[in-house]
């Protein structure tokens, strides 16, 4: 009998089941070589079967496509077959480039969002919170803050901040919902309720008073009387909480309060 004959016979069931008793060989007597050779020759072996029967005509006349699977096949699981047994040759395999904060290049994850959308950079928490505290420090409009609720299924890492303009057009809350934030706005006066020195410019809801219902919070329904909060002593309260999320902040994550007054409040999108 051809040799050549016993390592590509004609016949396909053959052929699969001469590979199965090879696999079974070499899986009884594993103990014998390394877990990684047995791995390696799962793969390498039908690779170059498949790869010399192309090469040699031998896999053909099934159509195009047939034979483009099969070099597919033979050269996925010759490179598999090559990492397993050469582990250190992925190193040589295109890696994700690691993300970088811009301030310090240390791996970073979080996005700050500015203008209600657009990603401005990615940072480290320590500076996607300084980006943060510092755009909040300079925003000029009062503006209603639900304290953040960072463990909610779901949100957990967006704090978005909608401008008052865009809450119905372009992020579909209810109008109720919409003039329900504007009348919070409207009681915003005064000195701040906590330190009494600097000016009250923030609207306040402690964790807790918001509800949820299927796709977001229930602005509408929001009847409790806020605390009325200069900048710094809102920022004492959120901050901490923010800094803690245990996800990242991804494009939906963490605001810049912009155009215009509005609110800050998790969402579902
Ligand atoms: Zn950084
Ligand atoms: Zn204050």
């Amino acid at each position: 009998m051809d040799i050549r004959e016993l390592i590509f016979p004609n016949n396909h069931w053959v052929r699969l089941g001469l590979y199965l008793v090879f696999i079974l060989i070499l899986g009884r007597f594993k103990s014998m070589f390394t877990a990684r050779i047995f791995w390696a020759a799962f793969f390498l072996v039908p690779a170059v079967i498949i790869l010399y029967g192309l090469a040699t005509g031998r896999v053909q006349n099934a159509g195009t496509w047939w034979n483009t699977l099969s070099l597919v096949m033979g050269l996925g699981m010759g490179v598999l077959g090559l990492l397993v047994l050469f582990p250190q040759l992925a190193k040589l395999l295109p890696q994700p480039k690691p993300k970088k904060c811009k301030v310090c290049g240390q791996p970073a994850d979080d996005v700050f969002i500015v203008d209600g959308g657009k990603a401005e950079g990615i940072y480290c928490r320590r500076h996607v919170m300084e980006n943060f505290e510092r755009a909040f420090k300079a925003f000029m409009y009062p503006f209603v803050v639900f304290h953040p609720e960072q463990e909610r299924a779901g949100c957990a890492t967006m704090y978005p901040y909608y401008a008052l303009d865009e809450m119905v057009n372009k992020f579909h809350f209810e109008k109720q919902a919409r003039d329900n934030v504007q009348r919070c706005i409207e009681r915003i006066s005064g000195k701040c309720n906590k330190c009494g020195e600097n000016k009250a410019q923030v609207a306040y809801f402690r964790k807790g008073i918001l509800t949820w219902a299927g796709s977001g919070p229930q602005l509408a329904k929001v009847n409790a009387v806020p605390q009325l909060l200069c900048l710094e002593c809102t920022l004492k309260q959120i901050t901490p909480a923010l800094a803690a999320n245990k996800e990242h902040y991804s494009d939906n994550g963490l605001f810049a309060p912009y155009k215009q007054a509005g609110v800050y409040v998790n969402t579902y999108l």
